[in-house]
């Protein structure tokens, strides 16, 4: 019988908080999940975006028990759910989950680290086509929401800042942008106007995780629900 379960993940459905316990982890297999971290009451920035590339809860295998970030569900879908004691014992007993989850946390630690040299150093249209992106890598499809609040927290800017570079996006007909519904118009176009992080962040994706690190596949199949390598090596424990 299995020791996880398929959950729905609503929109603004919160998974973590810093400093509460988590009780589980998630696999998603559908939709994206939003990490940020807040400066003040006032000021937050986005720091992270889990899709079925990745997991919520990953600070419980550094024998943490709770989040350091926020989590919550931008684009809804479905997780594979395990509460946190189960997926401590399967991880005690496997070798493999452990490894995977050793490697999948250094590529978390140079995301982070990525993503603060990003808010420091590149333009915001940049840094927009950058998340755009990543969002619709997540969203495995080039429609999705988002409204101009989340935006303006990915960029940790004001939301006169976003209409700019979304106009400015939407002007060289890379997307289309309406109501916070965005539509990728030149796929290849937005990876030439984004900044060099998108690649990166992929990069290290690959190198870590990666064809050669599993089993030969390309990075796009890592990406899919069945083919992660993170689930991969969930599964004895179902
Ligand atoms: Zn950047």
């Amino acid at each position: 019988m299995s020791q996880g379960k398929i959950v729905l993940l609503p929109f603004g459905r919160v998974l973590a908080e810093p400093g509460q316990l988590l009780e589980s982890v998630y696999f998603p297999l559908s939709g994206f999940i939003s990490l940020f971290t807040a400066v003040d009451e006032r000021h937050s920035i986005e720091v992270g975006l889990i899709g079925n590339e990745g997991m919520v809860g990953s600070s419980l295998a550094l024998g943490v028990d709770s989040s350091p970030v926020h989590a919550l569900v931008q684009g809804p879908g479905k997780a594979l759910q395990l509460e946190a004691d189960v997926f401590e014992t399967a991880l005690g007993n496997s070798a493999t989950l452990q490894r995977v989850m050793q490697r999948y946390l250094h590529v978390v630690l140079g995301n982070l680290a990525q993503a603060a040299a990003c808010s420091r150093f590149h333009l915001v249209e940049a840094r927009l086509a950058r998340w755009l992106l990543m969002t619709q890598d997540r969203a495995h499809s080039p429609d999705f929401h988002l409204t101009h609040e989340l935006l303006a927290h990915m960029l940790g800017v004001r939301r006169v800042g976003v209409t700019k570079a979304a106009t400015a996006l939407q002007q060289r007909r890379l997307i289309r942008y309406s109501r916070g519904d965005i539509t990728v118009l030149d796929r290849t176009g937005l990876e030439r106007a984004s900044c060099t992080c998108y690649r990166a962040d992929r990069a290290l994706y690959e190198e870590i995780l990666g064809s050669r690190q599993s089993r030969g596949k390309p990075l796009e199949t890592e990406l899919t629900p069945v083919s992660s390598p993170l689930r991969n090596s969930a599964k004895p424990i179902n």
